[in-house]
């Protein structure tokens, strides 16, 4: 009789991987299926990771063109070395990945290389690269197959020219002129790359703003320092065709209400219109799994699907789709499969937006509290008067703090600057302990920091800021 595992997880990415070691620590036997060769999913292989990689060398690139003289250190001869920064990136893939199989062994979890797909409950076949399967045993099933880059119809990816996040992550040159397609987090953090080691880049979106979602004033505010950079936006705006005929691709665009078509040249075009869950060939539909009418599978408040013993977690589901919130309902669905209560407060999942500066993000925006009638009040904070931010060039961006006008109660936080992305979580803390803006406020903060900026915004709420 084949071996019986309590769970198997279908993708290594940070949902399933996370899930396997949690699972794994609270005593279940554990497998997971993985179609990559490595584990580590999206986020580790073509996404969080390697991104941030070319995101800080590139900033440190730019830092060092641009505002080193300004703080006395003279360079000469500063240069790109393409190969070498994605060397850097390559290096800071493998070195994540291989750290997922040390952690499989450490915690005894079988892993198979191969694709997996539902049989039936309870069985998993795994069809490996030379077409042998075999079928695994399990009592429970979670579906962290994630999600892949959505397509534009009629517009052909050849992840040289025209290309995803994933090609956009690999290009052998510096493009001269780079057209992004939709103005979301993938496309102005790769755009930045580009941009920073001399590229031109025009951003093409759909809608009239530029990350669809985020705080109004916080992006309104980002799209200007963006366009300081040197980048160009083209808002309501389509992309309706890429010729890749010629030498130069050319990109008709034309305005989202209709209007008069132009044509753009381009070296490569970065197609960044957002994700797909990916629910393809993994026998869903035979085993009667139910998709909502996005084709994410489709769950209940404890990760179960319609048929009993099948979960689904991270990006495959509904909610935003990012790496931390895929991990912690790994997390939950591990606990909650070993017999506890696990759980994830989906009002306090910080967003980061990794360009220079930084856009971070919890909780709820103006509009949204606007919209649900709450009574709110607002503390702002510039950074321009906070003395670390001058004393580091930096001073770009302001903190937002909403907070109930009646309770005091935080709601939600916006950051625009250098480390907004470090600096959100003391905002995500205090807003999972249902902390106030005063709570915040007269908590001592180390002078000097960009944190202070944080403190001031809290004190705005209230009786005031002291610094501006
Ligand atoms: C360029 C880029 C940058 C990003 N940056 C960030 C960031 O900075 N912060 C952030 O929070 N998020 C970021 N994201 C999003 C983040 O990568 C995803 O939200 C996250 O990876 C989702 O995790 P997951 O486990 O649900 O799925 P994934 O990471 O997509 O993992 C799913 C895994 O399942 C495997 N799989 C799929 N089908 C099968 C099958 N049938 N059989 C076997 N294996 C299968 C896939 O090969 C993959 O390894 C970024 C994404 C991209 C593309």
């Amino acid at each position: 009789m084949s071996e019986q595992f309590d769970l198997t997880i279908i993708g290594t990415g940070p949902g399933g991987y996370v899930c396997a070691i949690r699972a794994a620590q609270l005593g279940l036997k554990v497998a997971v299926v993985e179609k990559r060769k490595t584990h580590g999913g999206t986020c580790l292989n073509i996404g969080c990771i390697p991104s941030k990689a070319l995101l800080h060398a590139s900033e440190l690139y730019e830092e060092a063109g641009h505002n080193f003289s300004k703080l006395g250190i003279a360079v000469e001869g500063l240069n790109v070395d393409l190969a070498g920064m994605l060397k850097h990136k390559d290096d800071t893939v493998n070195s994540n990945t291989s750290g997922i199989e040390f952690l499989f062994k450490k915690n005894k979890i079988t892993a198979f290389h191969g694709w997996g797909s539902i049989e039936a409950p309870g069985k998993v076949k795994v069809t490996a690269d030379d077409g042998a399967t075999q079928t695994i045993e399990s009592k429970n099933i979670v579906i962290a197959t994630g999600s892949d880059s959505a397509n534009l119809p009629g517009i052909e990816i050849d992840e040289k020219r025209v290309v995803t996040s994933t090609g956009a992550l690999d290009l052998e040159t510096v493009p001269e002129k780079m057209i992004v397609v939709g103005a979301g987090v993938i496309g102005l953090e790769l755009g930045s790359v580009w941009s920073r080691l001399g590229a031109e880049v025009t951003v093409v979106e759909f809608l009239d703003r530029i990350l669809p979602g985020m705080d109004g004033e916080v992006a309104k505010n980002f799209q200007r320092t963006l366009k300081k950079q040197g980048f160009k936006f083209k808002l309501s705006t389509k992309v309706t065709n890429v010729d890749n005929s010629g030498d130069s691709l050319k990109v008709t665009v034309e305005p989202a209400a209709g209007g008069d078509a132009e044509e753009l040249d381009a070296d490569v075009v970065l197609v960044a219109i957002g994700r797909t869950p990916y629910t393809k060939g993994l026998g869903l539909e035979e085993a009667g799994v139910e998709l909502d009418e996005r084709r994410r599978v489709k769950i209940d408040n404890h990760y179960k699907t319609n048929v009993d013993g099948i979960y689904a977690i991270g990006d495959v589901v509904v909610g935003p789709m990012l790496a931390h919130k895929a991990e912690d309902e790994g997390v939950a669905i591990a606990e909650i499969l070993a017999g506890q209560a696990g759980h994830v407060n989906y009002d306090v999942i910080p967003g980061v937006v990794y360009t220079s500066p930084e856009v971070a993000s919890v909780g709820k925006t103006e509009e949204e509290v606007k919209d649900a009638g709450i009574d709110y009040k607002i503390g702002k904070f510039q950074f321009t008067a906070n003395g670390r931010a001058k004393a580091m060039l930096s001073t770009d961006g302001f903190v937002k703090i909403i907070a109930d006008k009646n309770t005091d109660r935080v709601l939600g936080a916006h950051i625009v600057g250098k480390g907004a992305g470090e600096m959100i979580h003391e905002l995500a803390v205090l807003m999972e302990f249902g902390g106030s803006a005063e709570d915040l406020a007269r908590t001592c903060h180390a002078h000097p920091t960009m944190s202070e900026a944080v403190r001031e915004a809290a004190l705005g709420c209230g009786d005031g800021t002291i610094h501006m």
